[in-house]
């Protein structure tokens, strides 16, 4: 695709800094009767707090959306003033500095805050159920409060629902009793006695199946839907494991009472790591057939099921306990959160894995990056505080968390991190405190590694390239930063390590060397006790880089066989896709990608390799390699498989298609036997829709393949697979079709309005958005605007502006086309010229 980066600083973006504070919140209690049919909330949130200042005459509450109905202080009435948003509480008189009670009785039909979920014409099967979501700043919606993260107060929820539902609330439950007054109610009491911030309070009500156990003295109960009981420990199994893991690596008890985890209906996001209660999807859970290589997207195959309870999990640690002061500092949250499930996931599956897990995080980041903007980690310039929850502050942030660690070392990191989290429990932190802790626990001197890590934006490109003279027994390396320099943009200061494998009598041996980056380009010299067969470039994966290292072919096959990081045995598959016409290549990889020992990472590339080689001899390898056993292997091959359009693909795309154990690798062989070319494809791909899998994944991904198959009769399938009432995943699969042939019809245009304008599920908004996004249509121009102007989701609104500030652009990007199209035209007149000079020359 064009380049299509816009600036993260959008128009419409502004400064936002932590608030100024009237008083400190010691302890909120929010009582709430929540009406499941009428879709309401009504109560009252009373908030004992402390004045931080001498001569307060008034209050302010952030209370968005309510219907105020009384403001009590200490007992007495006082007059209030609400402007919808903010909720000014007029004091009679100056306000003493001890502690107040200051409480608010009213109601509320929230759109945000608080979702209703409840059947409708078109899934009259889906449950009956309301939850809460506050982050960043929604608990507004649901109680008045100081809705930002820089207070902490404990809190209690006396929640009141029909009887029958159950209510899962912050902290430990106090009590069940029968409501007072009205029968056929009942009350759950819920308290937390760990100060929090605001956003973390939460509640979720309906009706669930439950499983409880303990980890460390600590109670752990699993909310689920009835329907996903047998399923249910393969999402939660491993929260004990996880629970142990996470106090080890951090040498901090686990912090709150009890931890539940509760999967809700429609949930906006994956997963909220409300304070000793998180919320998640009810759509992640894995089922007897998808388990063992399951993927949240068929998409992204690297994501397995484990991920999305390791993240909500370390969040009680990095989030909870310890909180970013402010949003623009969110990376504190969510980098560590991200890297945390890394860790455990290091733990629990070993480095192979762990490595490949931070590959995958990074060629996500890597992705926005290009395709998105480029930002520091840490900017407070935005338009929504939504905005900052992107590849930066999860996936890069990761990153730069592990390039400290290699930076430190395990003893000094893992200390630090115990020793921030014990400095700031209960507390805020933001980016400079968090470097002080590092600081003062290494003596290393910080600043420069922050300044580009969390100020700065990017990544460094590097070139690198070696030679060996005989005559000195010395190799040389040349590293070369060739990243595009700019405001944001620096030359990367860091450690690298580089190994040489050098033979020996008894084999090879391995020499590690750590040199220091400094500049845009060094030269570094190593005596060795021989010409190295192999030469490795942070064959760990510790930096956050592009590499490009040109290496003679005898050395990538060296490397591809010898090398011990199966990241490096992993690049060096990847690196052969060079030496497309050398006749061993193939041996090679088709030798690495049939090694059951290896990491699948590994056989995974080798399979893509072949792909990319694209001759005979490569599709022989992968005809013979479609039915290997590691199903991350087969999906592989299988997707290499669609890089051929041969009539021999056919028969192991349609088997795997039909017949694979594996859901995801039934998905890819959907997009593969469409993307080959096959001349029954259409009639292949559209049979297969609806074969049961985990979230619709095969449907996604037939209607997804239409997107290769350019015939009317497509479009006109996938326009009957948009409407509202069809499965969430298909309506996202054919968007993305839609994507992929390019072009819109008139009546796909007006479908695409209506969506964007008016549906019910997000996730098919904001993929109207990608689409529009990818194909450019003008005609849609005005329907972005207006989203952008009144979705309800701040998320959606964000992606509408920067889409309509592309197709704004567009005029450039028409430009660009119509001389694309002209140089077309002039290269096919010339050839015709050529063609009739010749044809005449031919006559004479
Ligand atoms: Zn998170």
């Amino acid at each position: 695709m064009a380049s299509t980066k816009t600036s993260f600083h959008i128009p419409g973006s502004s400064r936002h800094l932590p608030p100024d504070k009237e008083f400190h919140a010691e302890h909120v209690k929010i009582e709430l009767k929540v009406d499941l049919e009428k879709k309401q909330i009504s109560g009252s949130c009373s908030t004992r707090l402390v004045p931080l200042r001498e001569g307060i005459r008034a209050l302010h509450l952030d209370a968005c959306e309510m219907r105020i109905i009384g403001v009590t202080l200490d007992g007495g009435k006082v007059q209030f003033e609400h402007d919808g948003m903010v909720l000014t509480t007029l004091l009679p008189e100056r306000l003493a500095l001890s502690p107040h009670e200051l409480r608010v009785e009213y109601s509320a039909e929230p759109r945000q805050g608080v979702y209703f979920i409840s059947p409708d014409d078109k899934f009259p099967d889906k449950p009956v159920q309301a939850w809460s979501q506050g982050e960043p700043e929604f608990s507004r919606f649901w109680y008045p409060c100081h809705d930002h993260p820089n207070d902490k107060a404990t809190s209690e929820t006396l929640i009141t629902v029909p009887d029958g539902n159950v209510v899962v609330s912050n902290g430990k439950l106090v009590s069940k009793v029968k409501a007072d007054g009205a029968d056929g109610w009942v009350t759950f009491h819920w308290k937390e006695d760990v100060p929090h911030s605001t956003y973390l309070n939460s509640f979720a009500v309906g009706k669930f199946g439950v499983i409880e156990e303990e980890a460390e003295k600590i109670p752990l109960q699993y909310y689920f839907p009835e329907s996903k009981r047998a399923d249910a420990a393969r999402l939660f199994g491993l929260t004990p494991d996880m629970l142990k893991a996470f106090e080890s690596l951090t040498r901090v008890k686990y912090p709150f009472e009890k931890y539940s985890q509760i999967a809700v209906h429609d949930f906006i996001v994956g997963g909220m790591e409300n304070v000793s209660a998180t919320t998640l999807t009810d759509t992640r859970f894995p089922d007897a057939r998808s388990e063992e290589d399951y993927a949240a997207r068929y998409s992204r195959p690297d994501r397995n099921h484990t991920e999305l309870v390791a993240h909500e999990l370390a969040h009680m640690w990095f989030g909870d306990l310890v909180t970013a002061k402010h949003w623009s500092h969110l990376w504190l949250n969510e980098g560590f959160a991200t890297y945390f499930q890394a860790l455990y996931t290091e733990r629990k599956y070993g480095k192979d894995e762990f490595r490949h897990d931070m590959v995958s995080k990074a060629e996500t980041y890597f992705e926005e990056d290009d395709t998105m903007y480029r930002r520091a980690i840490v900017d407070d310039t935005y338009v929504y505080a939504d905005d900052v929850f992107d590849g930066y502050a999860y996936e890069k942030a990761s990153w730069m968390i592990h390039q400290l660690r290699y930076i430190l070392g395990d003893d000094l990191f893992f200390r630090a991190i115990g020793e921030y989290l014990g400095r700031f429990a209960r507390a805020n932190a933001d980016t400079h405190d968090f470097m002080r802790v590092f600081e003062d626990v290494s003596g290393l001197s910080l600043e420069r590694y922050f300044e580009q890590a969390f100020y700065k934006a990017g990544h460094p490109e590097f070139e690198v390239s070696f030679s060996w003279d005989e005559g000195a027994q010395s190799a040389e390396l040349v590293v070369k930063q060739v990243q595009k320099l700019d405001e944001l943009t620096p030359v990367f200061t860091l450690p690298c390590e580089l190994a040489f494998y050098v033979p020996g009598a008894g084999g090879p041996s391995r020499l590690a060397r750590r040199i220091q980056l400094r500049s845009q380009e060094e030269r570094y010299h190593f005596e060795l006790p021989g010409k190295p067969m192999i030469v490795e470039f942070d064959p760990e994966e510790w930096l956050l880089k592009k590499l490009k290292f040109e290496k003679p072919l005898s050395m990538l096959l060296n490397q591809l066989r010898g090398s011990r990081d199966a990241s490096s045995r992993r690049r060096a598959a990847e690196g052969l896709s060079l030496f497309k016409s050398d006749p061993g290549v193939v041996e090679a990889l088709e030798k690495a990608a049939s090694n059951e020992g290896d990491h699948y990472s590994v056989r995974s590339e080798a399979a893509k390799t072949l792909g990319k080689v694209g001759n005979k001899q490569a599709l022989e390898a992968l005809m013979k390699l479609s039915r290997v056993k590691q199903r991350r292997v087969r999906r592989a091959v299988v997707a290499a498989l669609g890089e051929f359009k041969d009539a021999a693909v056919a028969e192991p795309l349609m088997a795997a298609l039909r017949g694979d154990d594996s859901p995801y690798v039934q998905c890819q062989a959907a997009l593969s036997y469409a993307k080959a070319g096959q001349k029954d494809a259409f009639a292949v791909v559209t049979s297969a829709v609806g074969t049961p899998s985990p979230e619709d994944a095969i449907s996604e991904a037939c209607l997804e393949a239409l997107g290769y198959v350019k015939e009317p009769r497509s479009r006109e399938f996938l326009r009957e697979h948009l409407p509202y009432g069809q499965p969430t995943r298909a309506r996202v699969g054919a968007l993305k079709a839609f994507a992929r042939l390019g072009w819109l019809e008139e009546v796909e245009v007006a479908l695409l309005k209506d969506l964007l304008l008016e549906d019910k599920e997000y996730a098919v908004r904001t993929q109207v958005l990608e689409t529009v996004s990818e194909i450019l249509d003008k005609r849609l121009l005005d329907a972005v605007r207006e989203a952008a102007e009144k979705d309800v989701d701040p998320r959606a609104k964000r992606r509408a502006m920067e889409v309509a500030l592309r197709l704004a652009d567009a005029s450039s990007v028409e430009k660009a086309l119509s001389r694309v199209k002209d140089d077309l035209e002039r290269v096919k007149s010339e050839s015709r010229e050529f063609r009739e000079r010749f044809s005449s020359m031919r006559l004479e």
